[in-house]
């Protein structure tokens, strides 16, 4: 049976996870082993940029996760609060600071990270009353797969997926795999028990192959069909994406062209706009165009989530900008 998106009606999109924020290196280079200019703190992690970027386009959004009671949680308390999410699910840890990534850029494009997570107050939330009365009333879960490497966000997704399929609400899951964040087996095991729930995940590059745990991407692919997920989005960076329905359907969208600035958060932003539009009720070769345009417009800027964009902007945004030649 194929697993389909609720719509937003129903309730939020929730996301549980990591509440950065990222400090960028101004220039490439290899790593933080010399004295470097840095620019931030820019409100950042992944599944607060999901979640933001939900908001931002009119979707009901809401995070579940917890930053300190410093400085670097207001950033984040006041941009996901300034563009709509519900932060109900948001806790202040008194005793820990908030999380940070310091990222730098190689110059073939590959990142070096820094992270201070699993000793933040980022990696510190859990299920509370708050928590539990937010996801008794959410549409839908999205799964970043570098939350799962967290404890206190993979207790909170494994109750949460529960509780939302349960009400009729649906999931999707980003495998967002990062070098530097290890999975274990038990962690393998929890994502592919999530993929076989899930209406829609958004794989980048070879993440499709591991999500499917298959090599060729086009039986990796069908593989992910025949397990139930309805919608396969395959993101491919300056090359576009690809989005796969049953039956063989295939849309393929070349990326505008913008000058790559900051491509951090690029995913995100795409996955996040591509399920508010679809959860809103866009079809979904639209709603790839409007993921692509949400993904170019966030590597134009520099920082994380300052690209997330409204859907005025993303309309002006698509009626001027060229495709790259792909
Ligand atoms: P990340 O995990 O770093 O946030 P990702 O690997 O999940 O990113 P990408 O494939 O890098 O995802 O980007 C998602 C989408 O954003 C792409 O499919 C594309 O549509 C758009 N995009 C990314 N990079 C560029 C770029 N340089 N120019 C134009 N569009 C881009
Ligand atoms: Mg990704």
């Amino acid at each position: 049976m194929t697993r389909a998106l609720a719509p937003d009606a129903l309730g939020p999109t929730i996301c549980a996870g990591e509440i950065l924020v990222e400090v960028v290196a101004s220039r490439p280079g290899a790593g933080f082993r010399e004295v470097l200019d840095l620019t931030g703190p820019y409100p950042s992690g992944a599944p607060a940029i999901f979640i933001d970027q939900c908001a931002r386009l009119g979707g009901q959004a809401a995070m579940i996760g917890a930053v300190g009671d410093d400085d670097f949680g207001a950033v984040n308390l006041d941009r996901l609060r300034r563009d709509g999410a519900d932060l109900s699910g948001v806790a202040v840890d008194p005793d820990r600071p908030t999380g940070s990534a310091f990222v730098r850029y190689r110059p073939d494009g590959a990142r070096d990270f820094v992270y201070n997570i699993a000793h933040s107050a980022a990696a510190r939330f859990g299920w509370s009353d708050a928590v539990e009365a937010l996801v008794r009333r959410a549409g839908h879960l999205h799964v970043m797969g570098t939350a799962l490497s967290m404890q206190a966000a993979r207790d909170v997704i494994v109750r949460a997926a529960d509780i939302v399929l349960a009400r009729g609400g649906s999931l999707s899951v980003d495998p967002n795999l990062r070098k530097e964040i290890a999975h274990d087996a038990e962690t393998e095991a929890l994502f592919a028990d999530l993929v076989d729930r899930a209406a829609l995940c958004l794989p980048s590059g070879e993440e499709l192959s591991r999500a499917a745990g298959i090599a060729m991407p086009e039986a990796a692919v069908a593989a992910l069909h025949a397990r139930g997920v309805g919608e396969v989005v395959l993101k491919r960076g300056a090359g576009g994406a690809t989005l796969f329905l049953p039956g063989g359907i295939r849309y393929d969208a070349a990326a505008f062209a913008v000058p790559e600035v900051d491509p951090t958060g690029a995913g995100d932003c795409f996955g996040a706009a591509y399920l508010t539009c679809r959860r809103l009720g866009m079809a979904p070769e639209r709603a790839l165009d409007y993921a692509c345009a949400a993904g170019a417009c966030n590597v134009a800027v520099r920082g994380p989530m300052e690209g997330a964009a409204t859907r005025a902007e993303l309309d002006a945004f698509i009626a001027g900008t060229p495709r790259r030649a792909s």
